[in-house]
């Protein structure tokens, strides 16, 4: 305990401690509320109490990959695939808008579909109409050029989970013909584009280990994105994954601090995934050091049909027109809802 306690102090002040202090935090499951106090003072000292909403706009489930644990994944034949339209896309922003989003996010397999041209469009258009507003990218692995393109569209901000720093880990979590190696390519050449970046990993993904979670902060420590996004890994009935075990509440909440103190000014949210797994997930996670959560704006018909893991939750305060709700659990937690496009503080 006195160990622990010390290791916990060291990185709340130092914001960095050794690959051994790091494991034994990785594997501590004991009582974590020293922990998630330090992580919350952080937070505190640079975000004050603001949580910052995003509008996630889930805009195609086509995807030419095939991550093996995404039901997404090019080869799920039960898959209904849809993909939206500019104006479909537009009218989310507008509704966004109204209920006070300054963020819109949007995010989508990889799908040839959205060209540069395509997307430079609609990214271009949604600037053009809400210029107070941040827009934000996931939509994969693109080329550098791609994303200078976007970049001088308007994009603001990219989100790219590098989803685990070791090799052999990322070998067996994905097809022979994507890489750890490409994945940080695109991160790096994303920072160099001038984006803000957000990148992260899943927790309790098949075959990780503490090993590569000290990998993972390592490897964030030397990229410094300026978002960072975790959830629990959840298996998905169609993939290959159907019966491995879902990833841990308190691992998760216990990684948002470490991360926390080890990146103050990094935006964290607490994402859909741990919503899922848990009811009070997110004001957990709020509490634990994230400030940030991204409701879904996207059209209330596809909604189920973005289904990257079973049961994804996508109504209460999942959903972009419950903000109250989310604004409640926020309160309740301590914490306060904004109407801000929430850049990073470096
Ligand atoms: N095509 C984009 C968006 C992927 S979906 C890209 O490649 O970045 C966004 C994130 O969902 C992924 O980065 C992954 O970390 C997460 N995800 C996918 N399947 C999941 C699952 N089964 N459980 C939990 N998270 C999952």
């Amino acid at each position: 305990m006195k160990k622990t306690e010390e290791i916990i102090k060291k990185l709340s002040s130092e914001h960095n401690a050794t690959d051994s202090e790091l494991l034994h935090l990785i594997n501590y499951d004991g009582n974590c509320d020293l922990l998630f106090d330090e992580a919350n003072k952080t937070r505190q000292s640079v975000y004050g109490k603001d949580v910052y909403i995003r509008g996630l706009i889930e805009i195609s489930n086509h995807c030419k990959n095939n991550c093996l644990y995404c039901g997404i994944r090019a080869s799920n034949k039960n898959a209904v695939r849809y993909r939206l339209t500019k104006e479909q896309i537009l009218d989310c922003c507008r509704a966004g808008y109204e209920l006070g989003f300054r963020t819109f996010v949007m995010q989508g397999g990889e799908d040839g579909y959205y060209t540069d041209e395509v997307l430079c469009d609609i990214v271009f258009a949604i600037k053009k109409e809400y210029p107070d507003c941040a827009v934000t990218l996931s939509m994969g692995e693109r080329s550098c050029e791609s994303y200078q393109r976007l970049y001088d569209a308007g994009a603001d901000r990219y989100l790219l989970r590098h989803e685990t720093a070791d090799n052999s880990h990322y070998k067996s979590l994905h097809p022979e013909c994507m890489s750890l190696e490409e994945r940080k390519n695109c991160l790096f050449a994303l920072k160099k584009t001038g984006y803000q970046v957000g990148s992260g990993f899943m927790v309790g993904s098949p075959g990780q280990t503490s090993k590569t979670l000290l990998a993972d902060l390592r490897f964030l420590q030397e990229l410094k994105p300026d978002m960072i996004g975790i959830g629990p890994f959840i298996p998905h009935c169609d993939t290959e994954f159907a019966k491995e075990k879902a990833g841990g509440l308190e691992q998760t909440l216990k990684l948002i601090a470490i991360l926390r103190l080890l990146f103050p000014y990094a935006l964290i949210p607490a994402t859909t995934a741990l919503g899922t797994i848990a009811p009070d997930g997110r004001e957990r996670a709020f509490r634990a050091g994230a400030n940030v959560v991204m409701p879904n704006l996207s059209p209330e018909n596809v909604r189920e049909l973005y289904s990257l893991y079973n049961n994804k939750a996508h109504s209460g305060a999942e959903a972009a027109e419950s903000l109250g709700i989310l604004k409640e659990q926020a309160k309740n937690a301590g914490f306060e809802v904004v109407v801000a496009r929430g850049d990073v503080k470096r």
